[in-house]
């Protein structure tokens, strides 16, 4: 151990203590794996995790997602006797809206959830209006309604995780910035950190939207682009009630309750390029109001709703919106777990255990993930699902 609390070396490195760093670091001790050593640069969850809306749901068209969807989904609802901890998970309900041509893609990727064992089922126009009388539905033919989700907090999730490992002896630099990869002869030796360097056999990079330019030496570009994304946070309007979440491809907003008395919108749009380092920290008013407009075509209530706040944050986009999950094909002993396109949070806990399988096992057993292999693009395998969505 150095003056300054660095360990010299490691079996495990995980950069990044956002919700994917922290899960896997959990997933690893509750295995016994080793010495692990998680950094961040700056602290856990003040990435994209602690800014995430956090949406809860199943609904997915590509079931290995579904499959990784349901595995977390298990975990949020049983947080306590899991993760040792409260838990943050809220369960509102959740309804996908899709454009009106696509209710066949719904009905199949709806059939496809249940067969995996999803709770969700095929809700027409009336019957969503039963369930949500405030929304106006006009434009609704079909949408998939999920009872058991809902919303978490990335803070939390990221936190919990983090504690628990260090609980089993898991070190965690906060304030540690890797700067570069220790490369020998194709295999990893370890890291080089603004205070420091460290040797470990196996590192691993959840490192969200700073991937890319830290593998600048590894000979393998990560193709992740970061977005620009800015969501409301409103005080209720008189008589709005919180119902289920929504993800609505109509009106191009998601939409959720927060806490008792407020209510959050987010906007599928976002801007690229953007420096996850230097990004605007309060949206625009004037885009704001875009976004609740659109919501409030859905639920008109949202125009007399104070808007109290906004939060932005980055995406870390791959050219398939799906995330990047295994090892680095030019470097041996390295892994890569980034690039989640804006929908990590819910997956975060499944994340965790496949990559721990795929890094102690040399393969993820509970859900198969190698489709999501880092070199799909060079190898001109993106994933492409049965029945996308043109959002997707
Ligand atoms: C506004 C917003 C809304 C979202 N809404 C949802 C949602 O409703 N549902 C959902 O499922 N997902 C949502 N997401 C996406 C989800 O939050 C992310 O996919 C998830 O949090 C990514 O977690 P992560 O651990 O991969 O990355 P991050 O949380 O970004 O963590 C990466 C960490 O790595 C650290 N780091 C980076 N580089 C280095 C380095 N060189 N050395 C050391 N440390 C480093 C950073 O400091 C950071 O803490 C949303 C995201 C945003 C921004």
């Amino acid at each position: 151990m150095s003056a300054n609390g660095l360990p010299k070396n490691a079996d495990f490195i995980i950069l990044g203590a956002g919700v994917m760093g922290a899960s896997i670091a959990f997933h690893l001790a509750r295995r016994s794996a080793g010495r692990i050593a998680v950094l961040d640069k700056d602290h856990a969850g003040s990435g994209g995790s602690g800014r995430s809306s956090a949406l809860v749901r199943m609904h997915y068209s590509f079931p290995p997602e579904v499959q990784l969807a349901l595995i977390s989904l298990k975990v949020f609802q049983h947080w306590r006797d899991i993760v040792g901890e409260p838990g943050e998970f809220r369960k509102t309900g959740f309804v996908r809206i899709v454009h009106p041509g696509e209710s066949e893609a719904l009905k199949r990727n709806v059939a496809m959830q249940k067969e995996l064992g999803a709770n969700v089922q095929l809700i027409d126009r009336h019957q969503l209006q039963d369930l949500e009388p405030d929304w106006q539905l006009d434009d609704v033919e079909l949408a998939a309604y999920e009872p058991d989700s809902g919303y978490g907090d990335g803070n939390v999730v990221a936190n919990d995780f983090l504690r628990r490992a260090r609980d089993s002896g898991a070190a965690y630099l906060s304030k540690t910035r890797a700067t570069s990869f220790l490369i020998e002869a194709g295999r990893i030796r370890g890291v080089r950190t603004d205070q420091g360097d460290i040797h470990a056999p196996t590192v691993i990079a959840a490192t969200g939207p700073w991937t890319r330019p830290l593998f600048q030496s590894t000979g393998f570009d990560p193709p992740i682009e970061n977005e620009f994304h800015q969501v409301a946070i409103l005080k209720n309007a008189p008589s709005m009630k919180p119902g289920a979440a929504c993800i609505d491809s109509v009106t191009a907003t998601y939409f959720r309750s927060d806490a008792n008395d407020k209510f959050l919108v987010g906007d599928f749009y976002g801007s690229r390029p953007i420096d996850p380092d230097n990004f605007p920290q309060r949206p625009s008013e004037t885009d704001l109001e875009g976004i609740i407009d659109r919501a409030a075509r859905r639920l008109p209530k949202l125009e007399s709703a104070e808007v109290m706040r906004g939060v932005t944050g980055v995406y870390d986009v791959t050219p398939d919106s799906r995330p990047l999950l295994g090892t680095v094909p030019t470097v041996e002993g390295l892994f890569l777990c980034a690039g989640f396109s804006g929908m990590g949070f819910k997956l975060s806990p499944a994340i965790g255990l496949v990559m721990s399988e795929l890094i102690l096992d040399g393969k993820a057993t509970t859900v198969d993930i190698t489709p999501f292999s880092p070199a799909r693009f060079q190898e001109d395998r993106p994933i492409k699902a049965d029945f996308e969505y043109k959002d997707d």
